[in-house]
């Protein structure tokens, strides 16, 4: 029998309960908390990952679906280790070629990409991206969608009230986060995401003052869009000429080597980039169409050369900067993943994996009377125990009920890590013997969930 989570975890509980002396809430981001605690963890090799306890888990979670390549790749760490041993240095804070190595390559994978500029999260990546649109326009709102994420800062801290909302009403938007100003709710606009119609209605109400829309082109990684919607949001915002904005911070590199973008034949305006970008490291990029990055260009605007040392500050050009932006072992890092990825085959691999692992567990839901199944595209999925079909952010909230969270702890407790988020990234390291494990861990969770 497989002992309770809390009897074999009680270093973390010690860690936890230290770390919370020093720390609020004992984590360095909110979303690292669950019940009763998070797990820490001390060592991880391929898809595996061991907390300091001593358990051993196979990872779905991969740093928030960064490592597309699995712990500690060999090839990365020879790209990193290669590149302090060349550099002498970690960094230089000057200009450095593999800036454009990995500029070129972006503009070589993604339809979108025209020009790029590098950030250090994705966070920062959709901040940016949000001042180039509305430095691009001069207007004044941003559309988003309502339950997408695009990194926790003011502007994009505002969601809706779904709950009591009545059929047909308009979202209200409503700060998410206590020192959030009001005034951002005047300044964000929410709509519904796969619903064309309700979400012209707003557009079209708002299009006067509109800089930008912004979209998570699968909603968290797993909730696909409505072809017919993605495609009408795309022709609306060309016809406006309001830049549309894909947050790839999760499908870049996830859903094929040219994101959402290149999966669903969809060009944005602008494209964020992060996680797998990175191989491992912080990262985020905004690459788009040359003319709105060109706003950010100090060389172009006059006289740089002529000693104007202001000039990068001057209110014509749009103004980005960051110590560690371009950061050559996050390069390194990053085009050592992608060259990896790129290798006949590699990523099909990792699709497949995921296919087989879906089927799996739809098949022991199924065998076992659970109703559920999966839902998601590429290398990253969720398990819905629900009947209904989930569309948008509101409806997945339904889809996690109290039997979900009763099911990841039994597979918590069987060494399947999927925590915080409960849903699935696979990388090059699951394969599909790991796949097979997996499976049967999961179908003992399910049993249990069942009372079987
Ligand atoms: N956008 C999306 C779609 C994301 O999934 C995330 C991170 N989960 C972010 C932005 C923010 O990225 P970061 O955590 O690197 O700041």
């Amino acid at each position: 029998p497989v002992p309770p989570l809390l009897e074999k975890t009680s270093q973390s509980a010690r860690l936890f309960e230290e770390a919370a002396q020093c720390i609020p809430g004992g984590i360095t981001a909110n979303i690292k908390h669950f019940d009763p605690y998070p797990l820490f963890m001390e060592s991880a090799s391929g898809a595996r990952m061991r907390d300091v306890d001593g358990n051993e888990y196979i990872d779905y979670n991969l740093c928030y679906g960064a490592l597309m390549l699995g712990h500690g790749h060999p090839g990365v760490r020879r790209a990193v280790a290669e590149q302090w041993e060349t550099m002498g240095s970690f960094v230089f804070g000057a200009p450095h070629a593999l800036e454009a190595e990995m500029a070129r390559k972006l503009i070589d994978l993604y339809p979108g990409i025209e020009l790029i500029r590098f950030t250090n999260s994705g966070l920062e990546a959709t901040m940016l991206a949000v001042r180039l649109a509305r430095g691009w326009t001069e207007k004044r709102k941003i559309a988003k969608f309502e339950g997408h994420y695009h990194g926790g800062y003011d502007p994009m801290l505002i969601n809706v009230q779904s709950r009591n909302r009545k059929r047909g009403e308009r979202p209200r938007p409503v700060v998410d986060s206590r020192g959030v100003l009001d005034e951002y709710q005047d300044q964000t606009v929410v709509l519904p995401f796969n619903d064309w119609e309700a979400s012209l209605e707003i557009l079209e109400e708002e299009k006067n003052d509109l800089a930008g829309v912004i979209l998570e082109p699968v909603q968290g990684g797993f909730i696909p869009p409505d072809p017919v919607f993605l495609r009408s949001l795309r022709e609306w915002t060309n016809k406006q000429e309001i830049p549309l904005i894909f947050d790839e911070v999760k499908t870049g590199f996830r859903l094929g080597l040219s994101g959402a973008q290149g999966r669903y034949g969809i060009t944005p305006d602008l494209t964020t980039l992060g996680k797998v970008l990175g191989g491992g490291f912080p990262v985020g990029a905004v690459g788009g169409r040359r003319a709105i990055l060109e706003t950010a260009s100090p060389v172009h605007r006059g006289d740089v050369l002529s000693g104007n040392e202001n000039q990068t500050h001057s209110r014509d050009v749009l103004f980005h900067s960051g110590t560690y932006n371009g950061h050559p072992t996050v390069l390194a890092a990053g085009l050592a993943t992608i060259s990896h990825l790129e290798y006949e085959g590699v990523f099909a691999k990792v699709e497949e994996a995921t296919r087989l692992l879906r089927n799996g567990m739809e098949e022991i839901l199924a065998r076992w009377g659970c109703s559920g199944s999966t839902l998601g595209d590429g290398t990253i999925f969720n398990v819905m125990l629900s009947e209904q079909p989930v569309q948008n952010g509101t409806k997945r909230d339904a889809a996690y009920p109290c039997l979900r969270r009763e099911l990841d702890i039994h597979l918590l407790e069987r060494g399947i890590y999927i925590k915080p988020m409960n849903r699935f990234s696979l990388s090059t390291a699951h394969t599909p013997d790991v796949v097979a494990e997996t499976l049967d861990r999961f179908e003992e969770g399910v049993k249990r969930l069942t009372g079987k």
